[in-house]
């Protein structure tokens, strides 16, 4: 599970750099959403840290929602948590199902969020066939800082799981991002590094930094970032990872609107940002570009204007609401009692 709107989306869309400021807070609508609340691991930093299995969308509710939000000019659609490994038959079914709307316009964008942990050589091959635009597999860092954080002996199954999907799915280069989420206990440069460098042996290209949001679930004194310390982070980042990334490679930096304003503001003050030198690509992602890096860019709230999340039993609300588990009580409606349409208009 990562923060944010379906994690990577699939990166940026490095063809097109012009930037539409009608575009900033009404581009096309991006879903994430939970097709379970379960996870078979207990990390530390976990943003959703409870669990509510009951009362799951089936498959044909799940259909009905995205072909509402087809209509309504979604592009994105992100499966980002609790963990799709583990109701991976429904999982598979949308997005095969996302796969066949595709088809129809190809600018969909489809894929998922995962620890990575769970796979096997039958769902490897399911997952190819399902053909996600993207795949974001949560790694933390080096194998002792990644299961400090994610518990013992997971950094290895992830391992395995990217060699795996990588060697059978040759294509899955440009589309397979490592997730890392920039916390206290893994806020080394000298670090991240190493990992990409660990990572890119085995064929990774595509690497995104999301930093922790410290005000909940902060379970241990070490997990907790501060702003100024993320800033000293994406700084020293932007001046020398260029030089670590190969000529296809690509590093996103994440930052958030509802969650990080006070951070993106200081990217901006201390010249990380250049307002100047903003670009927007083709699905309204907006960004600035370093080289191979990338750091996005937020410039209004966009929470249910433009980002919907949708909870495993269909309730409608922004991401950061997802974190709490009265949702329900925090959300703006639930699809079972509404259509999506009328709920993002209340
Ligand atoms: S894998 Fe993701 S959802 Fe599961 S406990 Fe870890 S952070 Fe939470």
């Amino acid at each position: 599970m990562a923060l944010g709107f379906s994690g990577s989306n699939g990166g940026i869309n490095v063809k097109s750099s012009t930037l539409h400021r009608q575009d900033f807070i009404r581009g096309p609508l991006e879903i994430s959403y939970f097709v379970n609340n379960v996870c078979n691991l207990s990390c530390r930093h976990c943003y959703v840290g409870y669990e509510e299995p009951k009362n799951a969308l089936s498959v044909e509710e799940w259909q009905n929602i995205f072909n509402q939000a087809l209509e309504l000019g979604a592009l994105t659609f992100g499966n980002v948590g609790k963990e799709p490994l583990l109701a991976w038959n429904k999982s598979v079914q949308l997005l095969n199902f996302l796969k066949q709307k595709k088809q129809e316009n190809p600018r969909i964008r489809y894929g998922l969020v995962t620890n990575a942990t769970s796979f096997d050589d039958e769902r490897i091959k399911q997952l190819i066939e399902a053909d996600p635009t993207y795949l974001d597999i949560s790694i933390d860092g080096t194998r002792e800082i990644h299961d400090s954080v994610r518990g013992f002996g997971n950094y290895d199954k992830s391992l395995s799981a990217i060699e795996k999907i990588l060697c059978q799915g040759s294509s899955f280069s440009d589309r397979l991002f490592i997730s890392f989420t920039l916390m206290g206990a893994n806020n080394d440069v000298s670090l991240i590094k190493k990992m990409i460098g660990e990572l890119q042996e085995r064929g990774v290209k595509r690497f995104m930094v999301s930093p922790y949001v410290v005000s909940i679930n902060q379970n241990g004194k070490d997990i907790g970032i501060t702003k100024e310390q993320v800033t000293d982070t994406y700084e020293r980042l932007k001046t020398e990872a260029n030089a670590w990334l190969g000529s296809q490679d690509q590093l996103l930096l994440k930052v958030d609107y509802d969650t990080q304003k006070p951070l993106m503001d200081l990217l901006v003050e201390r010249g990380i940002i250049e307002l100047g030198k903003l670009m927007i690509d083709d699905y309204a992602t907006i960004f600035t570009r370093f080289g191979n890096i990338y750091i996005s860019y937020i410039p209004a709230p966009r929470t249910l204007i433009r980002d919907v999340r949708i909870s495993h039993d269909g309730f409608v609300s922004g991401c950061y609401d997802m974190f709490f588990k009265n949702y329900p009580d925090r959300a703006r409606g639930s699809l079972k009692k509404r259509k999506l349409a009328e709920i993002i208009a209340l």
